[in-house]
């Protein structure tokens, strides 16, 4: 159903921005507010003035577009990946000279004051960081939507290092004042868990044994130009009452506020993991919270609109990322029943047509499933939908295979229920959605053959170009005027420059730049290395399935290379980033095993300036934006199959560095878009990988084969990086021998000739530079835009504004 705003100018609600004494007026007022001067006032006052004075200047847009007609846009997301969203919200505003400038009159520095903000690491990588790219995409094309998360009071881990070890803090961002975000803009939700469901009337009714309430945290997202603002909506469970007074007063002190206790558990943590499936209760709790308080919200505002619940399905479209929201599904039919008394059949028909869900990944390990037992005990009115839902559908669909059900084995399938209760159901790289099609979901493809749409995953330029690389942009501004930055196919204008020897000049030195900003950042981490060198970048969590190890093994063999005589001029600076999940054993190694391999071959005279490898510690969004840019080679290594979409991919190769990728995830269809002669492609086909990792004993096979493969193993095996315990790495060369179930020996050559390749196109500077400039300028589809408008087009019956 397509509708049109056109009632809705958007002229209304855009605001010029500010100069800068008109911001500095707001800056004292936000000091004066808290009974400060601008005298007295430290960092953090400023930033939380800054804050303030955004969110002064953005609230008409804010009033205006939480009140828009037409159809709206649900974001029900477990992970937010943020980062900083100071620096964001002035760009996005088009405010970060005149607040520069304004906070400049008081001697304080805009990148002091961004400096103070914490990250918000509400995800664990790319599935989060996807969703925080769309709520900056959402803004941008005008649409109307609401983020909908949880507000964990512990983001992802804090990663350190402790003798090659990774070792894990809580991360504590709320410690820090949050400016950008307000309390209670909306009504709280009361939330139930437990207890039993009897009958009444003829009616169900669920009488939960613990409740909670959940408050609604805003923070509100503009897009380019500042002329729409969306709203994220982070959910906090409460306790009902507080405390027991009379309990506290008797001298319970502890007892008194269990109530209380339970609320905060609910709220404490983000699961760090999601490659696999956390089987924890309280993980199914918390994303019962999140689409309980989501689904109440939403229904209200239905009704406050003067619309019946029979309405919704016009008026919202809901989008599910990943299984994790699953829940919303019987809790939207349970909502609809036994609230508001229309029957199940009416009651599915406004499920179906609201809800949709994104699929993320394809490995069985990651595929979420609850015990029927957990879910009948902590939801026993979902656990009896969700079987509705499944006879629902098996009488629709008679015959049926057994893989279509929900539930199976004492387990319900989350991603089937996804799928069914659905409208439309999409994968995130036209590979990805292939695959889905013909593997985990072959069967209900059958069934539903018009159900599942590709939508290839997309990047904000803002965030990723515009603010991590202002050099960058720059250049792009002077070569093609503004607009790029909400209309990124304009890079394709780029092409017009490359035989303009001047134009190639100045990549290389915003190239140049970045490197020696990225340079000056590792120095203050203790990481020394040489800025002209070449930057080859792999920073993405720590999995097997992405293959740092083959990296890492393929670093060994230059090591060795360069030893003996052999191997490029050009220096190189292996830089890793990223966190294994703490339980993640394998992951922990590899972490190990990169820093004992770092310690010898950093040390070693004979090499240490051509070779250099380094680990900064802690991979989030604000290291992000500083080692993307300076990157010249994007490791994309995945084998083929395993990655849905990356991202990261993205963001590297819009800022002019070269992949060394497989056909993996957006990887193909990035080669498609760059070309193939401007990408190092190496590996196995996904059709392959599967072949190749069913013949018996392919990891020793492959070894036999490779001899360098073969010598680094060897070096490994016996200590060579660590000789206070030689048989350290063990578990990691037994791997390589008898496993490898990520293909990693049966890839190795392939991977060593494309990094040939890769060294001698970096031994001529002119023919590099041009395929970086190339990568630009080809890369514009890559924009988190071009998807949302995808979504909206073909997921969410939501019309085109402005
Ligand atoms: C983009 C991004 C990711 C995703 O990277 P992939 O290489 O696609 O796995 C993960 N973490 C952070 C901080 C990111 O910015």
């Amino acid at each position: 159903m397509m509708n049109n705003r056109a009632e809705f100018p958007l002229s209304e609600i855009g605001r010029p921005p500010l100069e800068p004494a008109a911001l500095s007026a707001l800056l004292r007022e936000a000091l004066a507010l808290r009974g400060l001067s601008p005298e007295r006032a430290g960092p953090t006052d400023w930033y939380r003035a800054a804050g303030d004075a955004l969110r002064r200047h953005l609230a008409p847009g804010w009033q205006r577009a939480d009140a828009a007609p037409g159809k709206r846009v649900a974001y029900l997301s477990m992970e937010f990946l943020m980062g900083r969203m100071l620096g964001d919200l002035a760009l996005n505003l088009s405010m970060t000279q005149a607040l520069d400038a304004a906070l400049g009159e008081f001697g304080v520095s805009l990148d002091t004051v961004t400096a103070q903000e914490p990250d918000a690491a509400l995800g664990n990588g790319g599935l989060g960081r996807l969703a925080a790219c769309f709520l900056d995409s959402l803004s941008t094309v005008n649409c109307p939507a609401t983020g909908y998360g949880l507000r964990y009071e512990h983001g992802l881990f804090a990663q350190g290092w402790e003798a090659g070890r990774q070792t894990e803090r809580p991360e504590t961002w709320l410690d820090q004042p949050q400016p950008l975000m307000v309390e209670g803009r909306a009504a709280a939700v009361p939330v139930g868990f437990g207890g039993q469901v009897t009958e009444r009337g003829g009616r169900r009714v669920w009488q939960p044994a613990e409740r909670l309430i959940a408050r609604a945290h805003d923070m509100p997202v503009a897009g380019w130009g500042g002329a729409w603002v969306n709203t994220l909506r982070l959910w906090e469970p409460r306790a009902v009452a507080g405390f027991d007074l009379p309990r506290f007063s008797a001298g319970d002190h502890v007892a008194a506020s269990g109530g209380d206790s339970f609320a905060r558990a609910l709220g404490r943590v983000l699961y760090p993991d999601d490659t696999t499936q956390a089987g924890q209760e309280l993980r199914l709790r918390q994303e019962y919270l999140l689409c309980a308080a989501s689904l109440a919200d939403i229904l209200a505002r239905v009704k406050a609109a003067g619309h019946a619940p029979l309405d919704m399905a016009a008026l919202w479209a809901v989008q599910l990322n990943d299984t994790h929201p699953a829940l919303a599904a019987p809790e939207l039919v349970r909502l609809l029943v036994d609230g508001e008394g229309l029957s199940f059949d009416a009651a599915m028909e406004v499920t179906q047509q609201s809800l949709n869900y994104t699929n993320h990944t394809l490995m069985p390990e990651a595929l979420e499933s609850w015990s029927t037992w957990s879910m009948g005990r902590l939801l026993p009115r979902h656990m009896e939908i969700v079987e509705q839902i499944d006879d629902w559908h098996a009488t629709r669909h008679p015959r049926r295979p057994a893989s279509t059900a929900l539930v199976a084995q004492d387990r319900v399938r989350m991603g089937n229920l996804a799928f069914v209760a659905s409208g439309r159901v999409n994968g995130v790289s036209a590979l990805h959605t292939g695959l889905m099609r013909r593997t985990v979901f072959a069967d209900l493809d059958r069934l539903h053959p018009d159900r599942i749409v590709n939508q290839t995953n997309g990047i904000t330029p803002r965030r990723w170009i515009a603010s991590a690389n202002p050099p960058l942009a720059a250049l792009l501004t002077d070569a093609l005027g503004d607009g790029w930055q909400s209309d990124l196919e304009r890079l394709s204008g780029l092409e017009a420059h490359l035989d303009d020897a001047g134009f190639l000049d100045r990549i290389g030195a915003v190239k140049q730049t970045a490197k020696d900003r990225c340079a000056g950042w590792l120095a203050g981490q203790g990481l020394r290395v040489d800025p002209q060198a070449m930057f080859d970048v792999q920073v993405k969590r720590i999995h097997e399935y992405k293959r740092q190890l083959m990296n890492l093994l393929h670093a060994v063999a230059l090591w060795q290379d360069l030893r003996e005589g052999r191997g490029p001029d050009h220096p190189r600076v292996k830089v890793f980033g990223g966190k294994a999940a703490p339980g993640y054993a394998m992951a922990k190694s590899i972490i190990r095993l990169i820093h004992d391999v770092a310690q010898v071959v950093n040390a070693d005279p004979l090499t240490r300036d051509r070779l250099q490898i380094v680990y900064p510690a802690n991979y989030n969004v604000s290291m992000a934006e500083v080692l993307i840019p300076a990157a010249d080679l994007s490791e994309q290594i995945s084998t083929a199959g395993t990655e849905a979409s990356g991202t990261g991919n993205m963001k590297f190769g819009l800022n002019g560095a070269l992949t060394l990728g497989t056909l993996d995830g957006a990887n193909v269809e990035m080669r498609e878009h760059v070309g193939a002669e401007n990408f190092f492609l190496f590996g196995m086909t996904a059709e392959e990988a599967l072949a190749r990792a069913a013949v018996p004993d392919h990891a020793r096979s492959a070894i036999g084969q490779s001899a360098a493969l073969r010598d680094v193993l060897q070096l490994i095996a016996e200590g060579r990086f660590s000789p206070d315990e030689p048989d350290r790495h063990h578990a990691i060369v037994d791997m390589m021998w008898n496993h490898d179930p990520y293909l990693c020996a049966s890839d190795y050559e392939s991977y060593a000739t494309a990094q040939r390749q890769v060294e001698a196109a970096y031994a001529d500077p002119a023919r590099w530079r041009r395929m970086s400039a190339l990568n630009t300028a080809r890369l514009g589809y890559f924009s988190s835009d071009r998807t949302i408008r995808g979504y909206m087009a073909e997921i969410w019956g939501i019309a085109p504004n402005g």
